[in-house]
Parts: C-alpha cells; structure tokens; sequence
C-alpha cells in the first residue's frame, strides 16, 4: 500500500528542477545580486540590465509616497511588530490597513504577512468545514493553482477528501456537485501564464449547486480593474459567504503582505480566522512598515495616479503584443511566455542578459515538459524604446534558432 507522496513529491521535484537551476546558476541566469538605480539593475561586476521579470507591475514599490508611509508609520506606531497573537492584543495599525483595503476592495479583509501565510491558514478551516458552512467539502485543486495554494493539499486532506482537476474543468466541477454535498474549487484568478479563471462560469455553479471558490488573484490585485481591485474583484459584483480571494500584496500593490478578501463574515468565523487559521494565529502579523507603506498604497489605489500606471502598463504591453506574437497577445495581463525550444532556453536567456535584458528562463517543472520558453513580463516604467529594443532581440534570436 502506498504511503506516502499522495500530494507532493520533493525527492522527484527536486531531481527534475536541479538540472536546470544548475544550468541557470552556471551561467549566471540565477543568484543575481545589484543595485536598483533609475529603473535599471546594476551589479558590482560593473554590468546593468533592465528587469523583464518583475512583478511589480505598476513600479509602485519604489514609489516615493509609499516609502515615506513605511518610515512614517514605524514613527507613528513606536514599533515594529509588537509581539502578540492579534486573537490577544494589538496595536490599531493592522485595523486601520484592513479597514482602508475594506473599504478599497468592497469586502471584508483579513490581513497576513503573505498570499501564502494566508491560503496555509484558511485552506485548511475550508476543508475541515469551519469556513465553509459547517460541512467538509471535497476541495478540488485546480493542476495550474499556484504552488502556495498547491502547499495545501496534504493537509487539507487530512480534514476532507482532496482532488486535482485540469485546467479549469468546469464540466468536472458540475459533476462533482451533482454527486457532493459540498465542493470547493481552489485556482488562480489571474495565473502567471496568463489565463484567467471562468468567473461567471463558476458563480453560476455557485448559485446552482452552492459552489465555493477561493481564488488566488495576486497577480491581478492593483494592475487591472477599477481602482485596481483584481480581476476577479472586479468581475463579481458582491462577494458571499462561499466566495474568498487572496491576494498578495507584494506584487502590482507595491508592498509587502497578504490580504484574503472575503463577504460579511459572522463575528465568530472571524475569531475562528484569527485563533486557528495557522500563521494568521500564531506567527507574526504585517509589521507597522509594510502596513504604513500599504496604508500609502491604498490612498494612490483611490486617485488618478493610478489609472494613468494601468494605462502605461497596458501600452507596454500592447506594444510588445504589436511586436512580438504569443499565445497571450491581446491579453490585458502583463506577462508573455515566448516558447523556445527547451535546448535553446538558456543560451537566449544569456544572450539577452548579456545585451541588458533580464528575462525568466522558464522549463520544467514551473511549466510541462517540452514547454519551454522565455517569460517576459511588462511593467510600467519600462520605455517604449527598452521594450522595442528587446522585442527586436527576441525576434531575431528566435528566428536564429528556428533556423
Ligand atoms: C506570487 C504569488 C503568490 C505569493 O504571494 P506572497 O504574498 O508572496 O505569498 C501567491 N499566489 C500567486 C498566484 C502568486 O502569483
């Protein structure tokens, strides 16, 4: 009988990934270390590049205003982390950010120290039925959730029966409804390879079947939809009990942290939340500096600052689109996966590295075999010339490698 490895596999994870991160590391692709000064990356060695591989898509986290909110909510507050469980004591500083972020996102927000501190806490209370309307549901993982979410597994079937489906399979889903009490549908909102969960799909088996969802949309948070509430967000027009996002903070926001977006909750199921959702109980809350400088993210979130990023960004992106062809163009998301050959990833990645340009060589197993390519992801302070610059580079290298 098989007793082990229902849900994970690092002996056959990390034989597989090795090989390539050693190649990557040999050839200086990984372990970058430099300096971040006018929008370029400078290292010691004297070379300077600009980063095609950032998630920090709106350039917020080096925006002025939310600096001076870190440093001016550590003086505010008198510390740092004061250290207690929030099910205990805290200081008003995490009230003031969810209640901001509350109101921002039109839901009721809990906040943690990431997207992944959060799905650790609340993933498991879903599977055990204490968020999830008093029954353990069959918790369906989406192949392509991320590997936060993916974490999960193992322990959410020790609450409740636990299954992998394919890519958004809403035909699978409906079936599992028809035969289950309960079902929750775990998946990316915006996946970083940029697809886009079937939101209307989905709340349609919701109000059928009773459907829950989590949804993890940190790669939309900030850089789409009004006001930069996500693209899930913003395609349900109010949140209920069997609906949760989460979100990290530390992508297009800017910051640092995690937020689970949730509808009117009991007061109980927030004590539940605090006193036993993992490390949302036990382990350290934001400090006072990520949430003075989310407090500074909210407030541009609410002006017209922020629209004019989303539209910088999306003509980076348009222009990439115009110049380079993906399965993504078109898309309004911000990452573009070039396939190459999986023999090729490296050299290109260097070539193009060695030019200036910083891309993610990206292969198995961040994506299946035989499925290699170069992830570029557009942000809006990069120029027009620098994406028109590396646009050129990739078609010509792309085309010297077919050939
Ligand atoms: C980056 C990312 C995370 C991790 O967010 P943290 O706040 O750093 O934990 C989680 N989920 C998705 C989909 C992500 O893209």
């Amino acid at each position: 009988m098989k007793t082990r490895n229902f849900f994970r596999n690092n002996a056959k994870m990390i034989a597989a990934g090795d090989e390539f991160w050693a190649e990557a590391d040999k050839h200086g692709l990984a372990g970058i270390v430099g300096r971040l000064e006018n929008g370029r990356i400078h290292t010691s060695e004297g070379h300077s590049f600009v980063n095609f591989s950032c998630c920090s898509y709106l350039d917020l986290d080096q925006h002025p205003k939310i600096l001076e909110g870190a440093i001016s909510a550590i003086r505010r507050f008198g510390t740092l982390n004061h250290c207690i469980t929030r099910a205990r004591v805290q200081i008003p500083a995490m009230g003031e950010l969810e209640d901001a972020l509350s109101y921002l996102l039109q839901a009721q927000v809990v906040t943690a120290i990431s997207a992944n501190v959060a799905s650790s806490g609340v993933l498991p209370l879903i599977a055990s039925g204490h968020l999830s309307g008093g029954k353990r549901p069959l918790m369906v993982f989406d192949k392509n959730c991320h590997v936060s979410l993916m974490h999960q597994k193992p322990i959410c079937a020790d609450e409740t029966e636990v299954e992998t489906c394919a890519y958004h399979d809403l035909d699978l889903l409906e079936d599992r409804c028809k035969t289950n009490e309960s079902v929750c549908y775990i998946c990316d909102g915006a996946d970083s390879l940029g697809g886009y969960a079937p939101v209307a799909e989905l709340s349609y088996l919701q109000q059928k079947y009773g459907l829950h969802v989590y949804y993890d949309d940190s790669h939309s948070l900030s850089a789409f939809g009004p006001r930069g509430v996500g693209y899930v967000r913003s395609n349900i027009s109010e949140l209920d009990e069997r609906t949760m996002i989460v979100v990290s903070l530390h992508k297009a926001f800017g910051t640092s942290g995690g937020a689970l977006m949730m509808g009117k909750r009991k007061p109980e199921e927030l004590k539940t939340i605090f006193r036993y959702a993992g490390a949302i109980g036990y382990s350290q809350p934001m400090n006072t500096a990520a949430i003075g400088a989310s407090l500074a993210s909210v407030e541009i979130h609410a002006t017209p600052e922020l629209t004019v990023l989303q539209d910088q960004l999306m003509s980076n992106i348009r222009l990439f689109d115009e110049l380079v062809p993906t399965e993504q163009s078109g898309f309004s998301f911000p990452i573009r996966f070039v396939r190459v050959p999986e023999a090729d990833v490296i050299r290109l990645s260097v070539e193009l590295f060695k030019s200036g340009y910083y891309v993610s060589p990206i292969f198995f197993p961040v994506v299946a075999k035989g499925k290699a390519g170069l992830r570029v992801m557009m942000r809006a302070g990069q120029t027009h010339e620098q994406i028109s610059e590396l646009a050129r580079m990739i078609n010509e290298i792309t085309l010297r490698s077919a050939a």
